[in-house]
């Protein structure tokens, strides 16, 4: 396949990017450059089935040739930045994937979203399964991710519904690894700096807000399936094991053998979900997919890698 891939110098389109090319496929990356980086994907330039454009998909996207499969994963993904450039972050969930359906239709190609546990906003619903239909703010900070992350699944199933297309979405949840940006604000990275540099890790409001982070190879495996299988309807990817922030740092406390403890800070952007766990039995029950790198092992490469980059 010639897979196109938005925002593949970002976080995990880097790893999927890198995995479409293992598998043996073509791989066009697109990046803008506002929130992703060429080293995520300096490794990959020079590979003969790799090409890079600098292009913001919020404009029309032209691409050469056949393009089999179209990846939309280009947006801001943390608090921080969608402070800081929120319309940017409402341009490339609307107008991106809307040129990125239409450049799948014109192709031909099938359509993959990257879509968010977000969608289901401070949930009332414990844990969420894809038929929660969520509680979001739509006028909070949180918003324009929140929201332009529903309008684009709204987008990719009229595509689906009005022409016809082959539309997969994904909602990740919480996922970490190497490559996350250092200072992107989000707590893995803040923690595992926090953590090597010896200094107290920032717990924001009391700590009693649950995550579960997943490994980023288990979400990429999550993603391939998905664009394999015939399935339209949104699919949770992302794990059972959720804890809170006081024990999320007092992990990673002891890994790095940080002596410093924790301190606690306000929220420093509002509407932080309390909650949030994926119920799974969708993607167990149609891609077979469970997540199989444990936290511990996940954590001590991310870790790794960390210490490389602080
Ligand atoms: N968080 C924290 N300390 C930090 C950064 C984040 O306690 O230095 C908390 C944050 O308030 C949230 C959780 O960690 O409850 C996960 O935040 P993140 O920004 O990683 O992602 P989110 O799941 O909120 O999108």
């Amino acid at each position: 396949m010639r897979v196109l891939i938005t925002g593949a110098a970002g976080f995990i389109a880097s790893h999927l990017s890198e995995r479409f090319l293992a598998d043996g496929h073509t791989v066009v990356g697109m990046d803008n450059l506002i929130t992703g980086n060429l080293r995520n994907i300096a490794h990959l330039t020079d590979h003969p089935r790799f090409t890079f454009k600098r292009h913001d998909v919020s404009h029309y996207i032209h691409v050469d040739g056949t393009v089999d499969a179209v990846l939309h994963f280009a947006s801001p993904a943390s608090p921080i930045d969608y402070l800081k450039i929120p319309i940017q972050t409402l341009k490339v969930g609307s107008l991106g994937t809307h040129n990125a359906l239409g450049l799948a239709l014109a192709k031909g190609a099938r359509f993959l979203l990257a879509s968010t546990s977000e969608v289901y906003g401070d949930p009332l619903v414990h844990p969420q399964p894809e038929t929660y239909f969520g509680n979001v703010d739509p006028i909070g900070v949180r918003g324009c991710y929140d929201e332009a992350k529903r309008f684009a699944e709204a987008m990719t199933m009229a595509y689906h519904r009005a022409h016809n297309l082959q539309t997969r979405i994904v909602r990740i949840f919480n996922t970490y690894g190497p490559r996350m940006r250092l200072d992107d604000g989000r707590v893995v990275p803040n923690f595992v700096r926090q953590a090597l540099k010896g200094e107290p890790l920032t717990v924001y409001g009391d700590g009693k807000q649950t995550r579960s982070f997943q490994y980023v190879d288990d979400l990429v495996e999550g993603i391939v399936r998905l664009l394999q299988s015939d399935f339209a309807e949104p699919i949770n990817i992302g794990t059972q094991f959720e804890m809170n922030m006081i024990e999320f740092a007092e992990i990673i406390n002891e890994l790095t053998g940080n002596q410093a403890g924790i301190i606690f800070e306000e929220s420093r952007i509002s509407g932080d979900p309390q909650t949030r766990r994926p119920d799974t039995t969708r993607a167990k029950a149609i891609l077979d997919w469970e997540p199989r790198v444990s936290v511990l092992e996940g954590l001590a490469r991310t870790i790794a890698y960390f210490r490389e980059v602080v």
